[in-house]
């Protein structure tokens, strides 16, 4: 089902988007990276990734904060591959303040990378996928889309409308064969949770170890990091035949933390 369709995974140069890429290649998918980072390192990877699962992989550098450019992307890739048939909505960013000390310009930015951009991407490729008659949308939303945590007023903000917007794009396209999902991971130990754990540990004067154990997998009753790779697996079974009639809905992989 995977072999050979074509994959964007939006901020797929690091964490969760770089697992399931890789996942998505390993699967027989063409693939295009998407993300910030080293432009070097960044050809590596992309060159490492085709070589090693024989697939055609792109790189494109669009700024998920720039509806042009997200159009762009998914055009450059019709162009470029003739079809965009997975579209995982990845990108993410963190802040984390008081609601009345978050940085306007930040609140922009979250909502703009975390949310609008799965709107902008999703616009752009679903006619192309109707046309085709195949598609799989696959959003990576979080715990935060379910339940909200103080001091994270934007990310909760943008992850709640992440789910909104699953479900009405799940209804929208229900009778065609196209599914818009999304999946709501707990703490995944990326760049992004790292970032934090080295914020917190400041802030609070304590230990790295510390903040993991008690302030950061506080909430999350099995005290483990969730893999970057079970994301992986997770798109795969939502792009496989066995998916075929989930759609709409919000998975939580938390290891129990909306279940308090
Ligand atoms: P990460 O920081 O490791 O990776 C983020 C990726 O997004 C990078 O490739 C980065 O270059 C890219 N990116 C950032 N801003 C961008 C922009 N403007 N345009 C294009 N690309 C941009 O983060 P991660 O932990 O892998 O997070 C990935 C997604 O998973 C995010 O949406 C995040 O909210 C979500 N998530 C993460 C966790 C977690 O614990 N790590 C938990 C739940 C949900």
């Amino acid at each position: 089902m995977i072999q050979g369709k074509v994959a964007i995974v939006t901020g797929s140069t690091s964490g969760i988007g770089l697992a399931v890429a890789r996942q998505l290649a390993g699967a027989g998918a063409g693939v295009v990276l998407n993300g910030f980072g080293d432009a070097a390192q960044i050809e590596q990877l992309r060159a490492a990734l085709s070589a090693e699962f024989d697939v055609p992989v792109r790189y494109s550098g669009a700024d998920m904060s720039q509806p042009g450019q997200i159009t762009e992307m998914v055009a450059e890739t019709e162009r470029a591959f003739g079809a965009v048939d997975i579209l995982v909505n990845n990108a993410g960013i963190q802040h984390v303040a008081a609601v009345d000390e978050f940085p306007m310009a930040k609140w922009e930015q979250i909502l703009a990378i975390n949310l609008s951009s799965n709107f902008y991407a999703i616009r752009a490729a679903l006619p192309g996928m109707k046309a085709r008659g195949w598609g799989r949308i696959v959003n990576i939303a979080s715990a935060h889309g379910l339940v909200a945590s103080p001091f994270k007023s934007a990310y909760v903000a943008a992850k709640h409308g992440v789910l909104g917007l699953t479900k009405t794009v799940a209804l929208e396209v229900a009778e065609t064969p196209i599914t818009c999902n999304a999946i709501c991971p707990g703490y995944v130990k990326t760049p992004l949770v790292d970032g934090q754990i080295r914020d917190q540990a400041k802030a609070h004067d304590m230990s790295e170890e510390r903040v993991v154990r008690e302030v950061i997998l506080a909430s999350q009753p099995n005290k483990r990091f969730v893999e970057t790779q079970a994301i992986g697996d997770i798109v795969l079974f939502l792009c496989s035949p066995a998916a075929e009639a989930i759609t709409g809905i919000a998975l939580p992989v938390e290891g129990g933390w909306t279940a308090r």
